[in-house]
Order: C-alpha cells, then sequence, then structure tokens
C-alpha cells in the first residue's frame, strides 16, 4: 500500500512546525499555521478525529452550565464561536433549539453558589426556573453580537406540554433557547485538514502536510531533539525535525511528553459515554429538539435527535487512561434511566441501540474536584528545550479545550508559535468559510434550488442531497470525480457509490475499512452496517488501497472488531 501523505513527510523530514495530534484542536492549529505560510507537518497516531473529537455530544454551545462554575471567558468565547461556527461552517452547524423542563420556581438558588465556591456536587437540588432564567439572561447577553440565533423563551406548563406532551405532568415551565449541534464532527475536522493542506499548497510543493495512522514514538535529546515518527500501518520509523513542537494529543497529553523525555501530569480526562437509538416514538417526543436537563444525580444530560436517530448522553467520570474507554451496562442503564425521567411513558429497551460511543474529555488535572465541576477552558503550557543545533526551541501543550472554541484555541496557540517563529501572522480565521461550508445556500429553499442544479442523468435528488450532506458544497468536486467514469450505488447501500467510495481512497487518507464507516459517513452511528456492506466496500477499496485478499480478509476482521469492542456493534460478514 502506498501511503503518499506520509512519504510526502518521509522525503522531506522537517519543518518549522510539527504538531502532534489529529483531533479538532490539533487539525485546527494546522489550518491556521499553514495559512500563515508556515511550513507545518501535522501527524495522528490513528485515524482523525478518533480521540475525544469524534465521542462529543455533538454540541456546538455555549455551555450554559459553566456559568454556575464560573466561567464567564469561556461562556462568552464559547458563544461568540458557536455563532461563528454556524457562518463559516453552515453545512455541518447548525442551530439546534433546545429545552429545559423545569419542576419549581426558586429552587437550587441557595446550592448553586454553594456548588460554585466548593466546586463539588453536594446533595444535589433541583435547579428552578428562577435560577434558569439568570443562566439564560447572560447567555443571551453573551451571544448579541450579531444574534445568529435568537433570544431565550420561557413557557408555562400548558403551553409547554402541547408542545412535547410526553414531558412529565408535574412540569411547572419549559426554556427554550438556541445552541447548535455539529452534525457530522469527523467530517468537519477532514474539512479544516484540507483546507490546511490547499494553503500550504504553492507551486513548488506543499508546505503543509499532514498523515494519519504516523505517530511521535520519541525524542532523541541527544541527536539534537530529534523526533522519531512511526508509520502505525507498516512499523517503519524515520527522523523528523522541526523548531517548535505542538502537542495537541488530547487526554494523551502527559504520554506523549513523556515520549519526548520530559515528565508532565497536567491532564485529568474524564470518560463520557452516548448511545444511539433507533425509536421513532422518542424521536417523535423530541419535536425536533434537544432536551438538556437535570438528572436525579444533580448531572446535566441531554437527550436529541441526530438525523433518524436519537442521541442519549452523557456520563462524566474519573477515565482510567490504561483502560479502552467504552460504554458500559452500567451507564446503559443510567441513559434509560434517564430518558425515563423526562418521558416517563417511553420504554426504551437495548435493542434499540444501535451504537455506542465513549470518549475521554482532555479535562486538567483536577485531584479533589468533582468530574463535572473541573475547568472546561483551555492553556498552552510552554516547554523550553535546550539550545541544540537544528532541533526544536520549544514544546508547546495543549491542556483542555472543547469543540465548540477550536477556532478561536487555534488562533492563540498559533499566535504562540509566531511568536516563537519571530513571524507576523497574515489572515485571520475569524470570517474565512471552512470547506464545503463556503457557498453553502442558507435557507431551506436554496438547498432545494443546490440538489436540483446538480442533478444529472446518473444522479438523482436523493443521491444528490447525499452528498450535498456529506460535502457541502466540496461535493461539486466529489461529483466531476464520479463523472469521469462509469459509476453506480453500492447494492448493500443507496449512501455510496463505487466511484465515490474510490475517490475516498485516493483523496481522504483511508488507513483502515472502518474509516469509511465511522468517520467518512455516518453509516455506523446510524446502525447501517451490514455484513454484505463489508464486503462490498472492501472489494472496492482492495483495488485502490492495493490490498491483497489477505490483507481484505483483516480488514473485515478489524472492522468487525472496532465495531464489536467500541461500539457495540455486532456485525456477521457473510464471508470470511
Ligand atoms: C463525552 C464527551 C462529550 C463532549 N461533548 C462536547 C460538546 O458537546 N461540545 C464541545 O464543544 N465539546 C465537547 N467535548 C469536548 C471535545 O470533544 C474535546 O475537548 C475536543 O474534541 C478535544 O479535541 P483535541 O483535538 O484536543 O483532542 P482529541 O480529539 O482527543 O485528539 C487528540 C489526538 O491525539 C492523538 N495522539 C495521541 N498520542 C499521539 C501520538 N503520540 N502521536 C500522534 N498522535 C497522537 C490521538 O489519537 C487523538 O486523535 C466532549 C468530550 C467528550 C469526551
Amino acid at each position: 500500500m502506498t501511503r503518499t501523505a506520509v512519504s510526502n513527510i518521509r522525503n522531506r523530514p522537517k519543518a518549522q512546525v510539527l504538531v502532534v495530534g489529529g483531533g479538532i484542536n490539533g487539525v485546527g492549529t494546522f489550518r491556521d499555521l499553514a495559512l500563515q505560510g508556515v511550513d507545518v507537518v501535522l501527524v495522528e497516531r490513528g485515524d482523525y478525529c478518533q480521540g475525544a473529537s469524534g465521542a462529543s455530544s455533538h454540541m456546538i454551545h455555549g455551555g450554559i452550565r459553566y456559568l454556575e462554575n464560573g466561567e464567564f471567558r469561556l461562556v462568552q468565547e464559547s458563544v461568540v464561536e458557536r455563532n461563528r461556527l454556524l457562518r463559516i461552517a453552515p453545512h455541518y452547524v447548525k442551530p439546534l433549539q433546545t429545552t429545559i423542563p423545569i419542576y419549581s420556581t426558586f429552587s437550587g438558588i441557595l446550592s448553586a453558589p454553594a456548588r460554585f465556591l466548593t466546586h463539588k456536587q453536594g446533595k444535589p437540588k433541583e435547579r428552578g426556573a428562577f435560577l434558569i432564567k439568570i443562566g439564560l439572561t447572560i447567555y443571551d447577553f453573551f451571544s448579541r453580537d450579531g444574534g445568529s440565533v435568537p433570544r431565550h423563551k420561557f413557557h408555562g406548563r400548558k403551553k409547554a406540554l402541547a408542545e412535547m406532551p410526553q414531558l412529565p405532568a408535574n412540569l411547572k415551565y419549559a426554556a427554550t433557547y438556541f445552541d447548535a449541534s455539529v452534525h457530522n464532527p469527523e467530517r468537519l475536522t477532514l474539512d479544516v485538514l484540507q483546507d490546511g493542506e490547499k494553503a500550504g499548497v504553492n507551486g513548488g510543493g506543499a508546505t503543509s502536510r499532514a498523515s494519519n495512522y504516523l505517530s511521535l514514538a520519541s525524542m532523541d535529546a541527544g541527536n539534537g531533539g530529534t523526533v522519531t515518527l512511526r508509520d502505525e500501518l507498516t512499523g517503519e520509523t524515520f527522523d523528523f525535525s522541526a523548531d517548535v513542537i505542538v502537542n495537541t494529543t488530547g487526554a494523551w497529553v502527559d504520554f506523549t511528553n513523556e515520549a519526548m523525555g520530559a515528565v508532565s501530569s497536567y491532564m485529568g480526562g474524564t470518560k463520557g459515554s452516548h448511545i444511539v437509538l433507533d425509536h421513532p416514538e422518542l424521536l417523535a417526543a423530541c419535536n425536533g429538539g434537544e432536551l438538556f436537563f437535570e438528572h436525579t444525580d444533580g448531572r446535566i444530560v441531554l437527550i436529541y435527535p441526530m438525523e433518524d436517530r436519537v442521541l442519549v448522553g452523557t456520563t462524566d467520570i474519573d477515565a482510567n487512561m490504561n483502560e479502552d474507554a467504552v460504554c458500559t451496562d452500567e451507564e446503559i442503564e443510567y441513559f434509560f434511566d434517564l430518558i425515563g425521567h423526562v418521558f416517563p411513558n417511553i420504554k426504551v429497551t437495548n435493542d434499540q441501540i444501535v451504537y455506542t460511543f465513549s470518549g475521554v474529555r482532555p479535562l486538567p488535572r483536577h485531584d479533589a474536584t468533582a468530574p463535572g465541576f473541573v475547568s472546561r477552558d483551555y492553556r498552552i503550557e510552554r516547554r523550553q528545550l535546550p539550545a541544540s543545533d537544528g532541533g526544536p526551541s520549544a514544546v508547546l501543550s495543549l491542556v483542555g479545550g472543547k469543540w465548540t472554541t477550536f477556532r478561536a484555541l487555534a488562533e492563540h496557540m498559533t499566535n504562540d508559535v509566531l511568536k516563537e517563529l519571530g513571524v507576523e501572522r497574515k489572515v485571520s480565521t475569524a470570517k474565512l468559510a471552512i470547506g464545503g461550508g463556503a457557498g453553502f445556500p442558507d435557507t431551506e429553499s436554496g438547498v432545494q434550488m443546490w440538489i436540483k442544479s446538480h442533478m444529472s442523468s446518473t444522479r438523482d435528488a436523493d443521491r444528490t442531497a447525499v452528498l450535498l450532506t456529506r460535502y457541502g458544497t466540496r461535493a461539486e468536486d466529489v461529483m466531476r470525480y464520479l463523472d469521469g467514469g462509469s459509476d453506480r450505488l453500492l447494492h448493500s447501500s443507496r449512501e455510496l457509490s463505487v466511484r465515490e467510495l474510490e475517490f475516498m481512497a485516493e483523496n481522504e487518507q483511508i488507513g483502515h475499512l472502518v474509516d469509511v464507516l465511522i468517520r467518512r459517513t455516518s453509516l455506523a452511528f446510524r446502525g447501517l452496517v451490514t455484513g454484505e456492506l463489508l464486503n462490498e466496500i472492501a472489494d472496492v477499496l482492495a483495488g485502490p488501497l492495493g490490498w491483497s485478499a489477505a490483507v481484505r480478509s483483516e480488514e473485515i476482521k478489524h472492522a468487525q472488531n472496532v465495531l464489536d469492542r467500541f461500539h457495540r456493534v455486532q456485525v456477521h460478514s457473510l464471508v470470511a
């Protein structure tokens, strides 16, 4: 298998900056640096967005509950970034109507300041209407920069139950406000990455290069701070040098520092899980929006529609970094319980779960502070390296950093790197459209017109809509590729064609078959993976990726194993 992305790095094994970690924060930093004309390389040891960035609650939000922790700076920045992402990434980031069911008027007024002061959960005391009103008013105030989303509203019991009749009858009020959700975080990450790669293409060869399945294995202090990179698909290693190293390896930041010969104890990640349900009654009960509410233990949890499925989450448990993050039976029980709390008449069973996922939040070390009260803000730690000839001068480690704030964080990190390099910023990313968000229609009728104008004799409206949803306006590039040869839809899914898989193999750094199921499409998330699909995808990818019959079988087994072990999805392959 030829890995062009790895060869591009191996053939010129130096750059001004090496970014380690291909979650949204590393990729965002890579794009920003590339836009400034910096010679930058990014390495990700697995697939892009396979860490916390692929395990989030999919919310692009101000984080109303962080007001309780006194994190006003973070909430303000998050609300501003939410509004920005709605504008610059409208293909994946959409407004999300959110409803908070409320059962009392004044409850929680005394316990909230106590929680704020002690950062301990204590005995849960429900948050009442008064407290929620204060929070939403501050939230609206932070949102006043252009008003991308409507202001909050309070409804009495009658109106709330008329809109959502499955809510409990003892409800007193419902507050409705808007946040946003990212429908396809994996593809948004890829879009940001490809923007970064494009920015570096300037005639004589790319100055911004990135590869997945390439890890930072170690640093040799005796060899001028040269690092060793390892190709995780072939096991091969090679040396690489950079002036500055950016460590955006999320919950693994301390491990990465250790691999570079420095002990740090910045991180204290917490695990969170979600389940995805195929449950039409629950989907209907959500009325197209998110339910965001307090469970009996005082945790804020959520239920909301994602395409034709319902997402339920999440937990917040101190993570053991030596164990895989997976959704446990206890967590599933907790989720069923919270659904019963808000929709008492809706029953949920295990066979309605089509997918589960779990990840570790890259939070700062927090010792005695309860997980829910650990700061969600981010900071950048700088480590000066001993002077060496040609080696890096500093390592900048990111501690924290939410999905919502990735652009702002990338801007901060880039500014710090530019200072190290003595280079001026040239471009701001604040208003720059991301990938297939450029020219994306901003109304439903605009979307329909776009679809109509991109249909062809071989592409009906449904297929065109799938491509627009998956790639945004970058679908035009994909369609040009599809039209360059004869194509057909797979037999096992109307959502993928043979040439589209070939396009992914050529342009999207597919390392394993499972990457297509989890991170290039939403087929796994929606519970649509079958044995037939595995075999068909393997057959198509085998050509462009150079898989022998043995590798093809291994890839099917690997996909089955990942789906079973990390997502509780069992797929029986038709062919061994
Ligand atoms: C359960 C849960 C719910 C969340 N919900 C939300 C939400 O609704 N909204 C929101 O804004 N945020 C949310 N977050 C937080 C958000 O997802 C994360 O903070 C963010 O994605 C972190 O991105 P990152 O790039 O810093 O880290 P990661 O995405 O974890 O990326 C780090 C990457 O580094 C790679 N890596 C590690 N070691 C090496 C090495 N040696 N060499 C190369 N690569 C390496 C890893 O493979 C990984 O891909 C949630 C997080 C979780 C876990």
